[in-house]
């Protein structure tokens, strides 16, 4: 369970990116983030995963209040909940293969245990048949893909995704929900800040709208706006 409690944040330069906000995303949860650019989406995730610190509040993860952890224990943070980011972050000279195991390989884990965690999860997003090829030789949905899968290869129990189809059409789009939703299946709660108006209407999920810094809705089955114009 994730809990967001009066959380306030106000940037250096005094724009509040978060007024007030209250919510809670239940594990093995599937919830979207909507709202127009400026709305205050990505500050909430980057509050989440420690990249910037509330101004007041208190963000729990299975009751720990993260914003209270030290330095020394945010690495562990992003291990429990990993990002994927629209411009998927590969790296060039790596493969498919290599981009997913890079983070098992640094931890210290064995060759056999690598091999079998980066083929459970390629299976997963539909691409053990690109292990090989390198990120160039990929369309952008199967880049972001990759990135999904890199992301839940560490066994995270929350995966945050900002904006992940932002940059594809809406069939491509699909392929990325269609692999979220089998990721959630799993029992991985899935956090995904959107635009894409189509998708969360179809899904009909958990939303959280945001406008200003602010929540404006908390639905907890429903569409974009629902009973809401597309102007509020
Ligand atoms: P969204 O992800 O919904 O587009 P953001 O969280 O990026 O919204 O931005 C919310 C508000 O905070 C905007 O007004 C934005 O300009 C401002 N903002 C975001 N990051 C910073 C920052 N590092 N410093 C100052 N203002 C910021």
């Amino acid at each position: 369970m994730i809990q967001f409690e009066n959380v306030f944040k106000e940037y250096s330069n005094g724009v509040v990116a978060a007024s007030n906000i209250n919510f809670k995303i239940p594990s093995g949860d599937f919830v979207f983030l909507v709202g127009p650019s400026g709305a205050g989406k990505s500050t909430l995730i980057k509050l989440l995963i420690r990249e910037e610190q509330v101004s007041r509040g208190r963000i729990l993860l299975d009751g720990e209040d993260i914003t209270k952890l030290r330095k020394s224990q945010i690495p562990k943070l992003r291990r429990d909940i990993s990002v994927v980011f629209q411009d998927y972050r590969l790296l060039d000279k790596k493969t498919v293969f290599e981009n997913i195991a890079y983070a098992l390989e640094i931890q210290g884990e064995s060759k056999a245990n690598i091999k079998k965690a980066v083929d459970e999860v390629l299976e997963l997003v539909n691409l053990s048949n690109k292990a090989n090829e390198y990120p160039d030789q990929l369309s952008g949905g199967e880049k972001q893909r990759v990135s999904i899968a890199r992301a839940i290869v560490n066994n995270a129990p929350v995966l945050v995704c900002d904006e992940p189809t932002g940059n594809l059409d809406e069939e491509t789009a699909w392929d990325i929900i269609n692999a979220l939703i089998k990721i959630n299946k799993k029992g991985i709660t899935v956090i995904m800040a959107t635009h894409a108006v189509n998708i969360v209407n179809d899904m009909q999920r958990h939303v959280i709208s945001l406008a200003d810094g602010h929540v404006v809705k908390d639905i907890e089955k429903g569409g974009y706006y629902e009973n809401n114009s597309p102007n509020n």
